[in-house]
């Protein structure tokens, strides 16, 4: 089977055409952005383990685990993470937020930032990456989580400080912006099940999926300096609640920012000066 008949052969099975093509990067040991060297390379034969290891994988892919999984690798916001089912596999979605957050963000400046829920350090280390004069904290309620954040920032070499927590409860100080992608999908919501593979805590939040977006509205005004930014990814239909409970929280400015398929992702607020 040679570089060709292995795209061909995982389409046949069911695989998307770009997933089949990082597949066979994959295997193959290429990197997943160099998908010009599959059209340099298509008559090479796949050595047979490379092809074993296609089939199976092709199978998992199929089965519904992300492609991030199976290849260890997610590009998100220019960086290479290294991402497994410990953690959410990063949506595109959620660059809406780190862009957001670099807005309202010192540019030169020294300012301190928390991302809540970091799972694989995806917005802590995109935000480090991009000012690195800034001090970033990652929090996760999840050790494994934070064991694949913290094996992240080591690799990408990005200074951030990750701690094991329960939101804000029992952090001190103040932060010149509170981000967070945090779980907000409803528990009886039939979309789970398609998400099966990945970590539930990080996915469904209650009956409404908003249990942890109050919590983390309640707790943050304590943890913002005066002026300072919460802002929050959730669901489709959930930008009108969110933006509600920011401005009963006592928050201004409060709106909303949409996510690359025009729907309003995510939502914040400024603690008033
Ligand atoms: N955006 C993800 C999805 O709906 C959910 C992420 C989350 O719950 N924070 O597929």
């Amino acid at each position: 089977m040679n570089v060709v008949q292995a795209m061909q052969h995982g389409m046949a099975l069911g695989l998307e055409r770009l997933d089949a093509q990082l597949l066979v990067l994959h295997v193959l040991g290429q990197a997943a952005h160099d998908r010009a060297w599959l059209l340099a390379h298509d008559t090479d034969a796949l050595p047979p383990q490379a092809a074993s290891l296609l089939e199976a994988l092709a199978a998992r892919r199929i089965a519904g685990e992300p492609l991030a999984y199976l290849t260890g690798h997610k590009e998100f916001f220019g960086l290479d993470l290294r991402i497994d089912a410990r953690v959410l596999d990063p949506r595109p979605d959620t660059e809406t937020l780190v862009e957001w957050a670099l807005e309202v963000l010192p540019s030169t400046a020294a300012a301190r930032v928390m991302d809540l829920g970091t799972g694989s350090g995806a917005i802590a280390l995109a935000l480090k990456a991009t000012r690195p004069h800034l001090t970033v904290v990652a929090l996760d309620y999840s050790t494994d989580a934070l064991a694949v954040a913290q094996a992240n920032a080591r690799r990408l070499q990005l200074d951030m400080q990750c701690i094991q927590g329960s939101w804000l409860e029992s952090v001190e100080g103040r932060f010149a912006a509170i981000v967070s992608n945090p779980p907000y999908i409803r528990t009886d919501d039939a979309h789970l099940e398609a998400l099966a593979h990945e970590p539930l805590q990080a996915l469904a939040s209650g009956q409404d999926g908003l249990d942890d977006i109050r919590r983390i509205i309640a707790q943050a005004p304590k943890h913002l300096e005066p002026g300072g930014w919460l802002l929050l990814e959730h669901g489709y239909d959930q930008a009108p609640t969110v933006c509600a409970l920011l401005e009963a929280a006592g928050f201004t400015k409060v709106q909303s920012r949409q996510d690359l398929a025009g729907i309003a992702r995510c939502s914040g607020g400024s603690l008033p000066r």
